[in-house]
C-alpha cells in the first residue's frame, strides 16, 4: 500500500494507507466532546474542494468568483487554501514535529486556524495540520504543496462488494452511548436532505411509515409545500426488492465515494453506514440461539439505547452541502437556503423532531 512523504525530503512520514471516501462529517463542528479519529487506521481520504486558511468573505469574493469555485450561494466564507488536502488518522502519522507557535486552538487542542502546525523532523519543512481540538474529528491534514504518495509494490486495499460491505461494515446505531444522536447520522441525514431537496423539485416528498420517515420526514414537511404534486422517497440499494418510488435513497460506498448503481430515475445517496443501519436494522435485540442464560444475566442487559433529545440534522452540513448545489440559484431552493441561514435555532433542525428510537414519546415545542 502506499505511502506519503515529505516532498522537501523524501522522509516517509505516514504508515501505509488505503484510499478510502471523503466522509461526509469530515468539516462537522459536534457539541463540546473530544470526538474520535476521522478516519481508520491504515487509510486516507482525499478532499478535492479548497479547505484552510487564507480565507476570504464572501462579500470580497462577489457571486461570479464564488460560483467558479463551486458555491451557489452566498457562505461566510470561501477557503482559498489548496485544493486535495489529504486526511489521514493522527496514528498513522510519525516523523513529524509540531510547529509551536502554530498550535493555537480554542479549548482542549489544536484547530489549525494558523495554517500547518507539524513539520517533517528531518528537514522542517510544514507539511500538516494536526487538528484535536473538541468539536473537530482527530485528524491530520497533509498539504498537497509539502507532500507526495509513494505507491509501495504491494497492492492495495481491496474494495469491497456491496454485499460484503453488509457484512463486514456494519450500519452505525443513531444514539451515542451518552444518549446523544450519533453525529455521523445528524450529518449524514443533513447531507442527503440538502440534494434530496435539489431532486424535489420543490414539490412535496411522501416517506412510508418508518425509520426513513422518522429520520427525513420532520424536515421535508417542514421545508417543502403541504399540498400536491407528490414525489414519493423509499430505500433503494443492495439485498433490498426493486422500489417504484419516484426519488430513491441509495447507500454511498464508503471506500469508492460511488453511489450504489440505481438505473433511471432520481437518486440521493446516503452514507453507507447510515444507509445499512435504516435498512436493515429493526432495533430488535439479539438472543442466544441455543443453549440458555440465567435470568440476572438477561436482566444485566443494558436496554436499548435512547436519545435524550429530538433528531436534528446538522445545520451547518446541510447548508454547505445545499450551497455547492447549482440547484440552489432556483428562487424556491433559494428561499429554503436563506430561511435556513437565517433560523438557526428554530425548526426543523432544533426542536420538533420526534424521537426516532420512541417514536410518540417526544412534545414538540411549539
Ligand atoms: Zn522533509
Amino acid at each position: 500500500m502506499p505511502v506519503f512523504a515529505c516532498a522537501g525530503c523524501g522522509a516517509v512520514i505516514t504508515s501505509a494507507v488505503s484510499q478510502v471516501a471523503l466522509p461526509v462529517h469530515a468539516h462537522q463542528k459536534y457539541g463540546h466532546e473530544l470526538l474520535p479519529a476521522l478516519l481508520e487506521p491504515g487509510t486516507y481520504a482525499v478532499d478535492p474542494d479548497p479547505s484552510g486558511p487564507p480565507w476570504r468573505p464572501w462579500e470580497e469574493v462577489g457571486v461570479e468568483e464564488a460560483e467558479a469555485r463551486g458555491v451557489y450561494a452566498p457562505v461566510h466564507a470561501l477557503s482559498y487554501g489548496p485544493p486535495g488536502a489529504v486526511a489521514v488518522a493522527p496514528g498513522d502519522v510519525h516523523g513529524t514535529v509540531l510547529i509551536p507557535e502554530r498550535c493555537d486552538g480554542y479549548c482542549l487542542g489544536l484547530d489549525g486556524r494558523d495554517g500547518p502546525n507539524l513539520a517533517c523532523a528531518q528537514c522542517g519543512c510544514a507539511v500538516a495540520t494536526r487538528i484535536d481540538d473538541c468539536s473537530y474529528w482527530q485528524v491530520v491534514w497533509l498539504d498537497p504543496r509539502a507532500v507526495r504518495l509513494i505507491s509501495a509494490d504491494e497492492p492495495a486495499c481491496r474494495v469491497l462488494s456491496w454485499e460484503a460491505l453488509r457484512e463486514e461494515q456494519p450500519g452505525t446505531p443513531p444514539v451515542e452511548p451518552i444518549g446523544a444522536w450519533s453525529p455521523v447520522w445528524e450529518a449524514a441525514v443533513a447531507e442527503a436532505l440538502a440534494h434530496l431537496l435539489a431532486v424535489s423539485d420543490g414539490a412535496r416528498v411522501v416517506v412510508p411509515d418508518g425509520s426513513v420517515a422518522d429520520a427525513f420526514r420532520p424536515t421535508l414537511d417542514a421545508l417543502l409545500p403541504s399540498e400536491p404534486p407528490v414525489k414519493s422517497l423509499a430505500l433503494a440499494g443492495p439485498s433490498l426488492s426493486a422500489t417504484v418510488a419516484d426519488i430513491a435513497l441509495v447507500p454511498r460506498h464508503p471506500q469508492t465515494g460511488e453511489a450504489w448503481p440505481y438505473g433511471a430515475g432520481a437518486a440521493v445517496p446516503l452514507a453507507a453506514d447510515v444507509w445499512m443501519y435504516l435498512a436493515f436494522n429493526d432495533n430488535r435485540r439479539l438472543l442466544p440461539a441455543s443453549g440458555g442464560l440465567p435470568d440476572d444475566v438477561y436482566r444485566d442487559d443494558p436496554p436499548p439505547l435512547l436519545p435524550f433529545g429530538p433528531f436534528r440534522p446538522d445545520w451547518e452540513v446541510f447548508l454547505s452541502t445545499l450551497a455547492r448545489l447549482p440547484e440552489v440559484r432556483q428562487p424556491w431552493l433559494r428561499a429554503i437556503y436563506d430561511h435556513v441561514k437565517e433560523h438557526r435555532d428554530s425548526r426543523p433542525f432544533w426542536w420538533c423532531l420526534p424521537n426516532m428510537a420512541e417514536k410518540g414519546s417526544y412534545r414538540c415545542e411549539q
